[in-house]
């Protein structure tokens, strides 16, 4: 019975990945046949980025999936499969793909434009007192500033550009309007965040430095740059003590991370706790209810004001 009950689930998981392994190739496809530009990015972010500049004369796929948490993830065969046939690659970088690198090198010899978004943002260095493993690194999270967002928008409107010269002004327009929007953006959080009494803004992981940085908010990660490690004892200790001697009333999670530690320090302090949303994917509900970077990021304004006043 259990035997047969496995080999049903197993046959059901290899249908589940053959059709969701084949789609990104096939997207790919299906757009050199429509015409449009095939552009693959390798998480949300840059997805939301792309689909906002490219519009209808682009078909972008994005490799993590929706509601997967991208640090930790790495693409399969048949997604290089599909980044071969692909115009444009959009990622990150700044140490954010930690696959990246390989995948480059195996596209050597393919016509695509490989475009790492972060290209001239100045990065930050990683507050990692508290860790040995992230010394030296980076922090990659530079979406979570609107103005690097408009940076990071830019150097993939140049790659749209190149590789599509015939449209160009249509993608130009759409990141002006675009490129607006985050300056309203930069502004609201400037201004929402002026009048807030407490700075001090608990996070599961250290994703919010960018964001901290350009609003004099004071980042505390319960982990550090990725969110994958377990926080040490002792870390935990430090928090609590901080927390208290800071009154601090909120310890933010994130949808992506189990909140179990964030619930453990809001307990032991007497704090609630929020989520936070690093936009490092959205969920398929978010998806499918219209979500973007833009009413994320206004959400979380409210959330930090609600939270910080
Ligand atoms: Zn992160």
């Amino acid at each position: 019975m259990n035997k047969i009950r496995m080999s049903v689930l197993t046959v059901a998981t290899l249908i589940l990945c053959l059709t969701g392994c084949q789609n990104s190739a096939d997207e790919i496809r299906q757009a050199k046949q429509e015409g449009k530009l095939a552009v693959v990015t390798s998480f949300y972010p840059m997805y939301d980025f792309a689909v906002k500049i490219g519009g209808e004369k682009a078909r972008v796929v994005n490799l993590v999936p929706a509601g997967t948490e991208p640090h930790d993830w790495e693409p399969a065969p048949a997604d290089i499969a599909g980044l071969e046939q692909a115009e444009i690659f959009v990622y990150n970088g700044a140490g954010m793909e930690h696959w990246v690198e390989d995948v480059a090198q195996a596209l050597e010899n393919a016509e695509l434009i490989q475009v790492e978004a972060s290209s001239g943002i100045t990065l930050l260095e990683s507050d990692h007192s508290h860790s040995d493993v992230e010394k030296d690194m980076c922090d990659p999270h530079v979406w979570l500033d609107p103005m690097n967002a408009k940076a990071e928008m830019s150097n993939i409107l140049d790659a749209f550009t190149a590789a599509d010269p015939e449209n160009a002004d249509y993608y130009k327009k759409r990141y002006e309007t675009y490129a607006a929007g985050l300056d309203e953006l930069d502004r609201e959080f400037t201004e929402g965040l002026s009048q807030v009494t407490d700075r001090n803004v608990i996070v599961a992981h250290e994703a919010f430095g960018y964001l901290c940085n350009a609003y004099s908010l004071n980042q505390i990660g319960i982990e550090g740059l990725s969110p994958d490690s377990e926080p040490d004892p002792a870390r935990m200790e430090e928090i609590v003590r901080f927390a208290k001697e800071n009154r601090v009333r909120t310890v933010f999670f994130e949808e992506l991370v189990s909140p179990k530690v964030a619930d453990t320090i809001a307990r032991e302090i007497g704090a609630k706790t929020q989520v936070l949303n690093p936009l490092e994917g959205l969920s398929e509900e978010q998806l499918e209810a219209g979500e973007d970077y833009m009413s994320v990021m206004r959400n979380n304004l409210e959330v930090l004001q609600n939270a910080l006043r």
